[in-house]
């Protein structure tokens, strides 16, 4: 089965790809919003709800001895597992196993018999083994995993000499490679020898005991975690990699990549040193482990898995300086280390609690982005999670803390990463830093090398603090939503009175409940701050504050501790007044999120003030995308000039702005980027921009930049994506000519995108035939993903033909994955209706035309405002008054 192209993941991939890129910077992380996601089969629950398995011994100890073979792509070898039975005698031990060929299993306390089927080994005893009795079973076994171990080499299509095999356990991937107790209220300590070519790399947890020289070319290489983990975080990585070496402390940290992408992997590894130092400050407990490992892996299909001690990571975490401050591996780094304590040290005791390890390692990278780049950028993290992440699941009214999944990954998203990281940020906020990090390190220490419930955390916050919790947890955590809030002002000017009605505006129901919240109102009058503890529990709630005077600025929340969509409308000169406060960058970005909807002159001014000297790139970016929203000549003129900003990150956010325009001269203007940019990045984001114009230039500088070389392959990704949205059929052979001639290179996400480009580009005749055998050719290519990218190809081809070759694969049994994907075709086969129809087309011309249309009667409009002004200024009456 495996990974990959699962109809869900290109969902995701699909809306990843709509959203802004600058979203998605902070969106890669562990298994949460990544495209090619590869699940196991999840433990069935009974009752539709989950909890974590029965344990009948407590398992001591896991030793693998193992031998891969790169050619077949298999593994053989031993598995010694020490157990003692914890409440009732054992006669027989039952472990996940996930067709592994079983041979053998001996024990000291005799074996009378096992089996073995596709999910589980049980073996018998001969004698039943006493409570607390220390007992080992040895067992050998072979395997030709397709989930959970992982080869990639050069017969699969991969650049020579990048040989490697890399391990994936999370959530329940480990039974695919050694027979285990696979979930995660069961710690172990665990030992790793492996038997590769004398020249290549072992990596494993824990510390390295040796090295032995074998016969015939070969060497063992042993590696020991000697301190229990969960079986989800064993971890082998084994090939030819190539090492970067630093060191914080006496804390060795290594960095392996494929030798192919060694040249530029130093950029990626450079926080890792300054990232530990922070958290060992931060948390007050040292880095609990021996070493701490990366390395990247081909087709990894997450950002990062965070295996104790030897974090696998994506090969896109790798990039060159070319992208200046765009791409950064700084987030992805952070997020895996934080791991290490919340999530390996302690560990969730089922998928319900999932947040106590992803909320916790969302929330300390953006302290250590904070940590490095200031409070502006933390904020400014949080803003991004709250818009971008959890903002679009306002109907999804699931807690955090959820037993109605389906299957594990469902547990896998918005609610355990940026609302979990936002229920910390607000327990911080609620208690002040220090408090927190005491709270913090008593519940990491009083846990350490132990399983965790959300409960565990309320309690060590209450005894710290005093206060109840309950309510709390059960608003934030147990129950759905985020406050909805209206908030109004008005000024009483009689009895200076600023006068401020705050409504929960969401339906309280079993799922969700009136909040309770404790924040601050922010009031400026003549540069000085009036501030106004508030607490909001009840639907609808008015707050007054004497003033000295009519405040220019009123800010609800100025502090931003609270996660909640706050509805707060304010006059045009409130808006300014606040766009123009240097010591508030949050709410300079919702100023000028705000503006967009003022069209006026001064509103326009503001913006284009902001966008080009504000101090805080974030409020640049956010000025750029209200002036184009405001559309008027003048604010598209400011964008027009700006493509040369200094910092690329605003360079980027005017190009995907242009991008939205649907103008000439803004198409023209990405044509430019196109040919004189040197940013990669910014590069690709034109290129995307260039969907919504269409046209012979367009296509054309879309099938040149195919050929473009820049490292990390972003531009061609972008024009293998941006041709599906042209249309054009004549560029259909030259994207099967990319993918052909650079499937090995090229990043599996847009060659999986790039598939089905070919797919709606050749809806007919020879074209269709052409792009079946295309498809067809890749069905039995060794690497899953080009296979699973080619049975997606095949039913959005939507020829008949392809059913038989589908119905096999999708009745296979062992490649899930495949399996999945190729069910997915087979129900797209039905639909014959394209994702980018001929009408799309016709509509995008059309509402191009018509805003070249409003463009130039603004234009005229602006021109008789222009003359009526001029008018006015030298004293002559004229008959039409102008209209402001
Ligand atoms: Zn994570």
């Amino acid at each position: 089965m495996s990974r990959s192209l699962s109809s869900l993941a290109f969902v995701i991939a699909l809306l990843v790809s709509a959203s802004s890129t600058l979203a998605n910077e902070h969106q890669q992380h562990c298994r949460y919003c990544n495209a090619l996601s590869a699940w196991a089969d999840p433990p069935q629950a009974t009752n539709g709800r989950n909890y974590a398995p029965d344990r009948q011994v407590d398992v001591e100890h896991i030793k693998l001895d193992l031998t891969p073979d790169f050619d077949k792509r298999t593994i053989a070898g031993t598995a010694t597992i020490r157990f003692a039975p914890i409440s009732k005698p054992a006669k027989s031990l039952r472990l996940d196993a996930h067709r592994l060929d079983v041979s053998a299993v001996r024990s000291k306390h005799g074996v009378s018999s096992f089996s073995s089927d596709d999910e589980s080994l049980t073996i018998v005893f001969e004698a039943p083994i006493a409570v607390g009795e220390q007992a080992e079973v040895e067992i050998d076994y072979s395997a030709e995993p397709v989930e959970g171990l992982y080869f990639r080499t050069a017969a699969m299509g991969l650049p020579k000499g990048d040989d490697h095999l890399w391990t994936q356990g999370e959530p329940h991937e480990a039974r695919h490679w050694f027979p285990c107790f696979d979930y995660s209220n069961e710690r172990a300590s665990s030992e790793i020898i492996c038997h590769v070519p004398e020249e290549m790399t072992v990596v494993s947890n824990g510390k390295l005991v040796g090295e032995t020289k074998e016969d015939g070319g070969k060497k063992s290489v042993h590696w020991l975690q000697e301190k229990p983990h969960v079986s989800y975080l064993v971890c082998l990585i084994a090939g030819n990699l190539a090492k970067l070496e630093a060191k914080h402390r006496d804390v060795p940290l290594g960095f392996y990549t494929q030798p192919s992408k060694a040249k530029h992997a130093e950029f990626a590894f450079r926080d890792t040193p300054a990232i530990m130092a922070f958290y060992e400050d931060e948390i007050g407990v040292p880095y609990p482990w021996d070493k701490y490992d990366q390395a990247t892996c081909a087709d990894y299909h997450w950002g990062g898995m965070e295996n104790t001690t030897i974090t696998t990571l994506t090969q896109r975490t790798i990039y060159s300086d070319a992208t200046e401050n765009i791409r950064s591996s700084r987030s992805l780094d952070a997020h895996e280390m934080a791991h290490q304590w919340f999530g390996d040290y302690i560990t969730c005791k089922d998928w319900s609690n999932l947040w106590l390890n992803e909320g916790f390692a969302t929330y300390y990278a953006l302290l250590y982005e904070g940590h490095k780049e200031g409070q502006d950028a933390f904020q400014y993290g949080l803003y991004l999670d709250a818009r971008d992440d959890i903002g679009p699941h306002s109907k999804d009214l699931r807690p955090i803390v959820y037993r109605d999944y389906n299957v594990p990954r469902d547990q896998f998203d918005f609610r355990a990463y940026p609302k979990g990281s936002w229920v910390l940020h607000m327990l911080r906020s609620q208690f002040g830093d220090e408090l927190y990090r005491k709270a913090i390190k008593t519940y990491l220490e009083r846990h350490a090398l132990g399983e965790v419930v959300t409960d565990d955390l309320r309690q060590v916050f209450e005894e710290l603090s005093g206060k109840p919790l309950d309510r709390f947890f059960d608003q934030w955590v147990y129950h759905g939503g985020q406050p909805q809030l209206k908030v109004t002002y008005k000024w009483l000017p009689e009895e200076k009175l600023a006068h401020v009605t705050v409504e929960q505006t969401q339906e309280a129901s079993d799922k969700v409940l009136l909040f309770e919240i404790d924040t601050l109102l922010r009031f400026i009058v003549d540069g000085k701050e009036y501030d106004q503890e508030i607490r909001v529990d009840r639907k609808k709630q008015d707050f007054y504050m004497t003033l000295p005077a009519e405040p220019q600025v009123v800010r609800f929340d100025p502090e931003y501790t609270l996660l909640a969509n706050v509805d707060f409308d304010k006059s045009d000169k409130m808006l300014e007044a606040q766009l123009a406060n240097a010591e508030d960058a949050i709410g300079r970005i919702l100023a000028c999120d705000e503006l967009a909807d003022v069209k006026t002159q001064a509103a326009v001014a503001a913006l284009k003030k902001a966008f080009n000297e504000d101090e805080f790139f974030g409020v640049r970016c956010a000025a750029a995308t209200s002036l184009r929203k405001i559309r008027t000549e003048e604010a598209v003129a400011a964008l027009l000039d700006s493509t040369k900003q200094d910092d690329a990150r605003v360079r980027r956010q005017v190009v995907e702005e242009l991008g939205k325009c649907y103008r000439d001269d803004a198409v023209k203007q990405l044509l430019n980027v196109i040919e004189t940019e040197k940013n990669p990045a910014i590069v690709a984001t034109a290129l995307r921009g260039l969907a919504s114009h269409q046209g012979d230039d367009a296509s054309a500088t879309a099938k040149q930049a195919l050929r473009d070389e820049s490292w990390g392959g972003e531009p061609v990704g972008a024009a293998l994506a941006v041709i599906r949205d042209l249309n054009d059929p004549s560029l259909a052979s030259s994207v099967m000519e990319t993918i052909k001639s650079r499937e090995a290179e090229l990043d599996p996400r847009d060659v999986s995108e790039a598939m089905v480009t070919v797919a709606k580009l050749s809806q007919k005749g020879k074209r269709q035939q052409e792009a079946f055998e295309f498809f067809v050719d890749y069905l039995n290519h060794p690497r899953q993903t080009l296979q699973s990218s080619a049975i997606r190809g095949l039913g959005e081809l939507h020829d008949p033909a392809a059913r038989p070759l589908l119905a096999p694969i999708a009745a296979n049994k062992v490649d899930a994955v495949l399996a999945a994907a190729a069910k997915a075709a087979l129900g797209e086969l039905d639909q014959k209706t394209p994702l980018v129809p001929a009408e799309v087309g016709d509509l995008r011309k059309e509402v191009r035309e018509l805003r070249e249309e409003q463009a130039k009667l603004q234009k005229s409009l602006d021109e008789l405002k222009e003359k009526s002004a001029a008018k006015k200024a030298t004293g002559k009456k004229d008959d039409k008054p102008a209209e402001e």
